[in-house]
């Protein structure tokens, strides 16, 4: 039986957990005390999407070292900011044929792994996979669609064995050895809604209705367009502007994650997804004042949590 670390049981890293955990020796590692607590008094609770509820036991830990290693695979699903921190988490515990994945949105995780863990060891995936967290040791399956993982020659039978695993969980998993495509094109349409969502505190749906909204929807997405040509990366759709605006309407009702992470106080994912569009212009000669605006806006937004000025307050 294969053995699996999940880094990071937020809504991703409990939903995988939830379904793998059946199929494989699956520990749950993540800092927030009163989740694994849950988990370990009563399992883990997911909703799936045709509203059967499961109650699934599963071992989790707040405590990396607990971890009877050597694991077969380390999946990270922690925010981008703790990439490092859930790497150094996974480096102990990987065995010598161990890998670690990420699907996590964004660019840069892999990166960040690889200076980690070595790139040898590191695999990039890409999910369309929705899940939100509802509480302590509850999750909601909100979303499915194809997962994809990265291959190459020297790690591809190990590849192959987690995405038949991945798809007998429910999860259907495809190979490919070109994930930069889709990654480039998730990273698009957060670089147009993400931000924009978060500052002006509104559902995916309002950018795609209000006219100055748009625009500025328009305007950050075209410039991670032009960034992406100059990588020569070819996105999965030919009019991003418009498939931007078709995502912000089909998910008109959601909070985006960013505008959960600034409602609730936490930090967000600001620094690779349009933080990379600003970080990679500026490499290539590319400008991206919208985008380093956004940057900045939703920084201040972080930094200001405590401060905030609210309607009718003092
Ligand atoms: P999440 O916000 O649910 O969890 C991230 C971390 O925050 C976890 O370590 C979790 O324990 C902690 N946390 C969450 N709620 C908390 C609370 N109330 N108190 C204390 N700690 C709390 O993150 P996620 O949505 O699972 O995202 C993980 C990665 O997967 C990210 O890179 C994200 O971009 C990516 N992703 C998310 C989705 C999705 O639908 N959620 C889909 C695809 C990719």
């Amino acid at each position: 039986m294969m053995k699996i670390a999940i880094i990071g049981a937020g809504a991703m890293g409990s939903l995988f957990g939830a379904r793998l955990a059946s199929l494989a020796e699956v520990w749950l590692v993540d800092a927030w005390a009163e989740h694994i607590e849950a988990i370990r008094r009563d399992g883990l609770r997911l909703i799936n999407l045709d509203g059967s509820i499961w109650q699934v036991s599963v071992k989790a830990t707040t405590d990396p070292a607990a971890v009877d290693d050597p694991v077969d695979l380390a999946i990270i699903f922690v925010k981008s900011y703790q990439t490092a921190q859930a790497a150094a988490w996974a480096a102990p515990m990987l065995g010598a044929d161990g890998l670690a994945l990420t699907m996590q949105n964004g660019l840069g995780n892999l990166e960040v792994m690889a200076e980690v863990l070595g790139a040898e060891r590191c695999v990039q995936g890409v999910t369309s996979h929705g899940a939100t967290l509802l509480g302590p040791g509850q999750v909601r399956h909100a979303g499915a669609a194809a997962t994809y993982l990265a291959t190459r020659p020297s790690i591809d039978a190990r590849v192959r064995r987690i995405a038949e695993l991945f798809t007998r969980a429910g999860f259907e998993t495809h190979l490919s050895d070109n994930l930069d495509s889709l990654l480039w094109g998730k990273l698009v349409i957060n670089v147009g809604i993400n931000a924009l969502t978060a500052i002006l505190r509104v559902r995916n749906g309002v950018l795609a209705e209000v006219a100055p909204a748009r625009a500025l929807m328009d305007a950050a997405v075209d410039e991670a367009v032009a960034v992406a040509q100059a990588l020569g990366v070819t996105l999965p759709y030919a009019d991003a502007r418009a498939r931007t605006r078709e995502v912000a309407l089909a998910t008109a009702a959601n909070r985006s994650s960013m505008l959960a992470d600034v409602l609730r106080g936490f930090p967000t994912e600001i620094g690779v997804i349009n933080g990379a569009i600003v970080r990679e212009g500026a490499r290539l000669g590319i400008p991206t004042p919208v985008n380093q605006t956004l940057v900045w806006l939703v920084q201040a937004l972080e930094a200001t949590t405590a401060a905030r000025v609210l309607a009718g307050g003092g």
